[in-house]
């Protein structure tokens, strides 16, 4: 019941121009299967065996998101079918990615996470290893990975001005940026706590999990 009424209710509010990302790890089949029900079909996960899992059992019209960190002998599962990996941090990590998308005759969309918040335990680049990664031969050869924009994940504060900040700055990186990569489309930012704030900074992908779904008892 108020799985669905809160998808309708966040998507109503984010409209047309902001994707609702709904953020179900953790969860059971039944509650994808509920937001599924009302009309949501854009689910992210942050570990690939529970994303597989989930994407064997549920309906094949789902989007799977990859939202969370990914290591790279683990890149094989998903390959087949997932279709947005937000968390690529690494030229090593889009070879591998490239390597697995190549062997299922696939393109996978990736975005790069670059670091925003000043917690130490945030993966991501800094926006000039992302210039480089964008602006290398390398990536002229990677044919089956498509790097569609950015994501990141500010500090989890209660100070509005400092993640308004953060979000401010993770836009600017992704105007300059997009000059020189026409393809750039997506601005993955804000969660269940900071959405508002992303979307007035311009996220056009919110990620929004236990408001959704309710508070998580693990991860
Ligand atoms: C869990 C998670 C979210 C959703 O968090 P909520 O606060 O539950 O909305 C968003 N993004 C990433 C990368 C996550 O791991």
């Amino acid at each position: 019941m108020e799985i669905s009424q809160n998808i309708k209710k966040y998507k109503e509010e984010l409209g047309e121009k902001v994707a609702l990302v709904a953020i179900s790890k953790t969860k059971p089949n039944s509650d994808l299967l509920e937001a599924y029900e009302a009309g949501q079909r854009i689910f992210g996960e942050n570990k690939i065996q529970e994303m597989t899992d989930k994407w064997e059992s549920l309906p094949k019209d789902i989007e799977w998101h990859m939202v969370g960190h990914v290591q790279r002998n683990k890149v094989k599962y998903m390959a087949p079918f997932v279709s947005l990996i937000h968390a690529v941090d690494s030229l090593k990590l889009l070879k591998e990615i490239n390597k697995e998308a190549e062997k299922n005759e696939r393109t996978i969309s990736c975005l790069l996470q670059i670091k925003i918040a000043d917690e130490e335990s945030k993966f991501g680049l800094e926006a000039e290893e992302a210039k480089e990664i964008l602006a290398s031969d390398e990536i002229l050869e990677l044919k089956n990975v498509q790097i569609t924009g950015l994501m990141g994940l500010a500090t989890y504060s209660d100070d509005e001005a400092k993640v308004r900040g953060e979000f401010d700055y993770l836009r600017s990186v992704y105007v300059d940026l997009k000059k020189k990569q026409p393809q750039f489309k997506v601005l993955s930012m804000g969660m269940s706590g900071d959405y508002k704030i992303a979307v007035t900074c311009g996220s056009n992908m919110v990620r929004i999990g236990s408001a959704i779904f309710g508070e998580r008892s693990y991860n």
